[in-house]
């Protein structure tokens, strides 16, 4: 028995047929699971899931290259947090002021800075709603003084 005939033996046999399907059956769970998994992704970055597993199950691998590439960087649920913290951080921005004079956080509608004393707006004779130093008209009630 020369070599040449011992690799085609070897091709013939059971155990290379066995191992060839098993190869085979791998790459096949490997592309159904490529697929499942960019359809999850795809839908969880907010883009269409189905068109993904669509282009994964036509070009395998190349689909999935494809799609690694020009997936959106983001997941959808990350980019709407991220925008709930601005909206948050704007809102406590235009709560928060602080007094001119030493810079500690005060109310708006404060009439003196209770930490240095400084006079911060003046109450309205009329309303005794608080109003800028510089008013010479209540926008509440229109008394002008
Ligand atoms: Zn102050
Ligand atoms: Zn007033």
């Amino acid at each position: 028995m020369d070599s040449f005939s011992s690799i085609l033996s070897f091709f013939s046999s059971p155990v290379f047929k066995m191992s060839t399907r098993l190869f085979i059956l791998f790459l096949f769970i490997l592309w159904v699971s490529a697929i499942f998994w960019a359809y999850r992704d795809a839908e969880k970055r907010g883009t269409i899931g189905t068109y993904w597993a669509a282009v994964i199950f036509f070009f395998n691998i190349f689909g999935l290259i494809i799609y690694l590439i020009l997936r959106p960087p983001e997941y959808l649920a990350d980019v709407q947090e991220r925008e709930l913290e601005i909206i948050a951080k704007e809102e406590a921005l235009s709560l928060e002021r602080t007094c001119y004079g030493c810079h500690k956080p005060i109310k708006p509608d404060f009439l003196i800075c209770p930490y240095c004393m400084k006079r911060l707006k003046k109450s309205c004779p009329a309303c005794n709603r608080p109003l800028n130093l510089d008013w010479n008209i209540c926008p509440y009630c229109k008394s002008s003084f």
